[in-house]
């Protein structure tokens, strides 16, 4: 079995999902009392958050490389990133070290794919839906049409982001916000839609939509067992 390196605290309520979810599924496939090989490094998020919104990435990115360094070091086999946002330094992260970082866009563009969906609903933090480094990702080498909500809703979704969910809060009320969102989504054609924050999945469950939902947290852990069992 290959050592799972888990770059979280963003927030650390999700990262606290991957490493159960991770586990759970190494248990699933193998049984009796198997667990993962994870090395994690947690962050501490408020000084990342503080940077994201002052448009301070290269800092960020810095701060997480030197995390990544350590992840690798610690005999990490390959680098899992537990937030779609901070994907977008990956670039600069991957540059480093030497071990490979499992990109959370492709690993939910394959599931895509499969699913043969061609136009999809984006809902995430406003980096990730307004800029170009995970659409695109997605479109140009996926072929997979991407849709994100209009303006205000941007702004209603990025806000539960970081004032509720990570801090851990599931309101009733951003519940109905975001099913509202995803309707409007669901109408202009989309197949699917990716929860692309990985603390959305603990306000949306399949049970809240019939349309077909892509976890990008559950997406991300699993292809991590599966590259570790592999
Ligand atoms: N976990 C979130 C994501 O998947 C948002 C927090 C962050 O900015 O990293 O994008």
């Amino acid at each position: 079995m290959k050592t799972i390196g888990l770059l979280g605290g963003m927030s650390w309520e999700s990262t606290a999902l991957y490493y159960k979810q991770i586990n759970e599924e190494v248990k699933n496939k193998l049984g009796s009392l198997h667990s993962a090989k994870i090395v994690m490094y947690s962050v501490d998020f408020d000084e990342i958050e503080k940077l994201q919104h002052n448009g301070k990435w290269d800092e960020t990115a810095f701060i997480l490389s030197e995390a990544a360094k350590n992840i690798e070091n610690a005999s990490a086999d390959f680098l899992i990133i537990c937030t779609n946002t901070m994907h977008k330094v990956a670039p600069q992260i991957q540059e480093n070290i030497n071990i490979p970082i499992v990109h959370i866009a492709d690993a939910t563009a394959k599931v895509l794919q499969k699913d043969n969906i061609k136009k999809v609903g984006l809902i995430a933090t406003a980096f990730t839906m307004e800029e170009d480094f995970y659409k695109n990702r997605i479109r140009e080498n996926f072929g997979i049409e991407v849709v994100v909500p209009n303006e205000e809703d941007i702004k209603t979704i990025h806000k539960i982001i970081y004032e509720e969910l990570c801090l851990g809060l599931v309101k009733e009320e951003s519940k109905k916000e975001y099913l509202r969102i995803i309707d409007k989504l669901v109408k202009s054609g989309v197949e699917g839609i990716i929860l692309g924050c990985t603390e959305i999945c603990m306000l949306i469950s399949p049970k809240d939509t019939p349309v077909k939902l892509y976890n990008t947290t559950e997406i991300h852990t699993n292809e991590a067992v599966n590259l570790a069992l592999a």
